[in-house]
């Protein structure tokens, strides 16, 4: 039997201002059903966060969430997952998304997915990893972000090969594509 490849997703646990924003989640949950792949994110069920594991799960996905305990109340910890696993804080909640994960999927959210961005970017960066981080520029959400890694570069504080450790998508299609060159053995 072919190994289960696994999405992780990091993504806000708020709506954002935009409908755009839930649409283009729903759209990855269902998409990461459609590949037949697994549902790796943060278990919340609120914000982007609920709306791609409702529609992963609706479409028959496997899902595994990894939540901190003590944002088990403030996040709504979904608990009709494939598997839930509670950790004792952030650092091991990052860690356990990591490791059960072949790629990263970034879509718009706040300061927790951008810190979430930029480790696993700093990670790939020394060397720790290859998986691939695609970011889903939903809306253009994201477009500031690129503009501000290509200053990093500019100003001389990465080297320009910092660039490609992550890659922009402008629309799911793209990212399932991108993704199955990753995935499909
Ligand atoms: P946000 O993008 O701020 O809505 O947060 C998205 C997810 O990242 C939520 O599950 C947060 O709990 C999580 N998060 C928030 N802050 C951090 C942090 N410092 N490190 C790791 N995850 C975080």
């Amino acid at each position: 039997m072919p190994q289960l490849r696994s999405v992780c997703v990091f993504c806000g646990s708020r709506p954002g201002a935009h409908r755009a924003y839930a649409e283009g989640a729903r759209a990855v949950g269902q998409m990461i059903a459609d590949e037949g792949w697994r549902l790796v994110y943060g278990a919340g069920d609120v914000g982007l966060m609920g709306e791609t594991a409702r529609a992963a799960k609706a479409a028959g996905a496997t899902t595994l969430g990894v939540i901190p305990i003590h944002l088990m109340q403030r996040e709504q910890g979904k608990r009709d997952l494939t598997t839930l696993i509670v950790t004792e804080d952030m650092h091991e909640r990052k860690k356990v998304m990591f490791m059960n994960s072949d790629a990263i999927v970034v879509l718009p959210g706040g300061a927790g997915t951008l810190d979430e961005f930029f480790e696993v970017l700093t990670w790939k960066q020394i060397g720790l990893h290859e998986k691939p981080i695609l970011i889903l520029n939903t809306d253009g959400y994201w477009t500031p972000l690129a503009a501000l890694l290509d200053h990093v570069v500019a100003e001389g504080f990465a080297e320009p090969e910092t660039r490609a450790l992550s890659r922009m998508v402008p629309d799911v299609p793209t990212l399932a594509q991108v993704l199955r060159q990753h995935l499909t053995a």
